[in-house]
């Protein structure tokens, strides 16, 4: 039989039995076994996002005229968004399918705006730090805009003087990154502001792990210096609900300065025979799922609730951070400016780092392997605090099991 013939039909009972045997083997991130991927502060918030979400996934925002619901709902994330990122009523957004969506559409917006003020530009460029996220790449390869990474400074922030250098009459955006992914330091996003605003271009803020979890260690007290519209230059600002934000997959925000700003985003066209067409990104059907969901579960948490669950997520950052630290075999690649760490060893010649992350992975955790440097990169969430002490047992396990495997013979291949 071919594999692609669909068969009779069958009962609904047996195509769940079905699903579920089908995942059997997917990684365990409801039990917060994972560091990577999936997000959960737990199961009467995951519990309320799939509900909304399963209500709402057969409407379409495409057309928010016919389902005002969607409409009214993502202007409530969007204003929401606004607040934390200090805004104000002259910022315009839209919520998009998360941050790859966002980083391409901030890439298009800097294209846009250089041909709407008639710029004349022959190979437009964007400036940014070699740790940004490679969904920019996505949007210049997307959009033909060179990119020019710039290698971060010793602390793996951005090099602001070095941009400054890179910038020439072709450049049309600039990036920071609050935080950045790979090491999860927060770039200096005034100074590379102050760069757009002198050039008179834009500067997009990537908040897609931040946003959430700044704007509440801020309200808690620790001390965060400015990464958002707070900064004079920054144009646009993307953050991602489906990752701190707790809501289901498929959820982000993109906000703009202001409307004009927002205008280089958005398509419009009535070249075809169906009429006028718009949409506000990359989509057009866009499900109502994500936009339930993102509503719901924001004032279900509430601001006491982001409270709570950003300062566990920091608090077990901070903790595997002293563990690794005092470790005698591991190296720490920087000081966490939130809640994502990544580490590597001290010695690559006598502890991979890539064998200890399998090890921990056949023990049943998920986490990420990175590169350059080889190192294991956690992003921790508030589903990790009852397990931190387990996890970190398990490391100085599996450290052990590596370092005793290889001896101190030094003949395995460095991973560095
Ligand atoms: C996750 C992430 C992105 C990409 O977002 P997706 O939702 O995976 O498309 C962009 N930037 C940063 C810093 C991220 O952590």
């Amino acid at each position: 039989m071919p594999i692609a013939n669909l068969g009779p039909g069958q009962t609904a009972p047996n195509i769940l039995d079905h699903l579920e045997s089908l995942r059997t083997k997917d990684v365990r991130w409801r039990d917060g076994r994972c560091f990577t991927l999936a997000y959960s502060a737990g199961p009467d918030v995951l519990a309320l996002a799939e509900e909304s979400y399963r209500r709402f996934s057969g409407e379409n925002a495409l057309n928010t005229s016919a389902f005002p619901s969607l409409r009214d709902m993502q202007q409530e994330v969007v204003d929401v968004v606004t607040s934390w990122t200090h805004g104000d009523d002259i910022t315009a957004g839209f919520m998009t399918s998360g941050g790859t969506e966002s980083l391409v559409l901030a890439v298009r917006a800097a294209r846009k705006r250089a041909e709407r003020e008639g710029r004349n530009l022959t190979r437009m460029n964007m400036v940014l730090p070699s740790s940004a996220h490679a969904a920019f790449e996505k949007g210049a390869d997307y959009f033909d805009v060179e990119s020019r990474r710039v290698p971060v400074g010793a602390d793996w922030k951005a090099d602001v003087e070095a941009m400054r250098n890179a910038c020439d009459d072709e450049t049309v955006l600039i990036v920071g990154s609050a935080p950045q992914y790979p090491q999860g330091v927060i770039d200096p996003i005034a100074s590379i502001a102050k760069i757009a605003a002198d050039r008179n271009i834009n500067c997009h803020v990537d908040a897609c792990m931040g946003g959430v979890t700044l704007t509440y260690l801020e309200r808690l007290g620790e001390p965060i210096a400015p990464w958002d519209f707070r900064c004079d230059g920054v144009t646009s600002i993307s953050v991602d609900l489906h990752k701190y934000g707790y809501t289901s997959k498929g959820s982000g925000v993109l906000l703009h300065r202001n409307k004009t700003l927002r205008s280089d985003q958005t398509f419009i066209t009535d070249n075809w025979l169906g009429g006028m067409y718009g949409s506000s990104g990359i989509l057009g059907t866009k499900s109502g799922g994500p936009i339930a969901s993102s509503w719901a579960v924001m004032h279900y948490l509430g601001d006491n609730g982001y409270e709570r669950v950003t300062q566990s997520a920091r608090q077990s950052t901070m903790r595997i951070y002293e563990h690794l630290n005092a470790h005698p075999d591991l190296v720490v690649r920087a000081l966490p400016d939130s809640t994502l760490i990544s580490f590597g060893t001290q010695d690559p010649n006598r502890h991979d780092v890539f064998a200890i992350a399998d090890h921990l992975i056949s023990a049943g955790w998920y986490l990420d392997k990175q590169t350059p440097p080889a190192s294991i990169h956690l992003t921790v969430n508030a589903i990790h605090e009852p397990l931190i002490e387990e996890f970190l047992a398990d490391l100085d396990r599996a450290v052990q099991q590596v370092g005793s495997l290889k001896g101190s013979s030094g003949s395995y291949a460095t991973t560095e």
